[in-house]
């Protein structure tokens, strides 16, 4: 790399400089103060001890002073360059442990980030400096965590999609296959068995397209205050047709007087058909699906209960998983891609909510409820 940061030489050089320039400037200051002050009180010291009161002659005592000034002066300098050079050499001491504390961090750091640039996400550095370099090697593995989960997340993603894909695709290029054999007959049957199989790939692609926006954080949410006996009353209405199809008795429960909610109306329908859609999937002919809205704290809850095939207690935690199903050939059978749920989820979790499920257990039916926060 051309523009690479050394943090050895160009640091170390800075710090040294920089303790050397203080040790000059407190020597320089220290000579001028001593040379310029100290004679002139020594010498008023001298004149005290070897006035008139002293007892010595004056031509003597004169010259008696310039040795002893002289002498003064001379140790004073030697005293003040020894102080001098001991100081420097305490500055370079202390300058190459310094560096040495800076340096060693951040070292680490920048090895880090090279490795982790190169595709290493597991690269952490310690955490064990104090202050701020403790701070930032702290910082530097939350954001080497993040980059190795959004790593992981892709890699698995790749994996679901393609083993999703390739269902889809095997079946049409064996029934094209067929066909071009002469094995499978041409015939209304063969062409609506390929149309659906497309409608699922497309569906896929659709279903992946949104929530990759939706766990990215994307997808634009035009939160206002909403009616929830609204929402729940257009949710029902555009179901019931296919609920009636299938004889399954659709129902709902909404009292008076709900405060409204803080939602992106377009957004929470799309959950509410999710969650109806699939309470419908998997309940049977003759079955019984409620939604039921109702006060919480702070917030109003909505329950879409069934009476279907329920979910046994192992695979409850699961379902909002991506691509995971309880029974993977009954829900593609039924249509299922297996992201509708993950996508509810992120919906309305951005929405400042909660999306759980309950179930008593298989064939005793299921709840799915989400709460939404009570506009001010
Ligand atoms: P799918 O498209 O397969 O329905 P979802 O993400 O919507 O995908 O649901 C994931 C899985 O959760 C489903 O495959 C199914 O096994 C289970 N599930 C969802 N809703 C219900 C329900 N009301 N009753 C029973 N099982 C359900």
């Amino acid at each position: 790399m051309s523009g690479d940061p050394r943090p050895g030489g160009g640091l170390r050089a800075r710090i040294l400089l920089a303790h050397l320039t203080v040790i000059a400037v407190a020597v320089g200051t220290l000579f001028l103060a001593t040379l310029v002050i100290a004679p002139t009180l020594f010498e008023r010291a001298m004149g005290g001890m070897m006035g008139p009161g002293s007892g010595m002659g004056g031509g003597m005592m004169t010259g008696l002073q310039a040795q002893v000034d002289d002498a003064f002066r001379g140790a004073m300098f030697q005293a003040l360059l020894i102080s001098a050079g001991a100081g420097s050499i305490a500055a370079v001491a202390v300058s190459l442990f310094v560096a040495g504390r800076i340096l060693t961090p951040l070292r680490r750091l920048l090895g880090a980030s090279r490795r982790i640039a190169a595709g290493h996400y597991a690269e952490r550095v310690p955490a064990d400096a104090t202050g701020e370099l403790g701070a930032l090697a702290g910082q530097f593995n939350q954001m080497a965590e993040a980059l190795d989960a959004a790593e992981q997340r892709r890699v698995a993603l790749i994996g679901d999609v393609t083993h999703e894909l390739r269902t889809p695709l095997a079946t049409i290029e064996g029934y094209a296959e067929g066909l071009l054999d002469g094995v499978v007959a041409p015939g209304p049957e063969t062409w609506a068995l390929l149309r659906d199989e497309a409608a699922r790939l497309r569906r896929l692609v659709a279903d992946l397209q949104e929530l990759s926006r939706a766990e990215a954080h994307q997808l634009p949410l035009h939160i206002a205050p909403a009616d929830p006996a609204a929402l729940a009353a257009q949710a029902t209405a555009r179901l019931a047709p296919q609920f009636a199809e299938k004889g399954v008795a659709l129902s709902a429960e909404v009292p008076p007087g709900l405060p409204r909610v803080l939602a992106d109306p377009d957004r929470i329908l799309q959950v509410l058909v999710n969650l109806l859609g699939n309470a419908l999937r998997y309940t049977p002919a003759g079955g019984r699906v409620c939604l039921a809205v109702a006060r919480a704290p702070g917030a109003v809850a909505f329950h879409v209960r069934d009476s279907g095939i329920g979910i046994a207690p192992e695979h409850l935690a699961h379902v909002f998983e991506r691509f995971y199903r309880v029974d993977k050939a009954r829900s593609r059978a039924l249509g299922g891609s297996g992201i509708g749920l993950t996508i509810a989820q992120a919906l309305v979790e951005a929405h400042g909510g909660r999306l759980w499920a309950e179930s008593p257990g298989p064939g005793q039916g299921a709840v799915f409820s989400f709460t939404l926060p009570v506009a001010a």
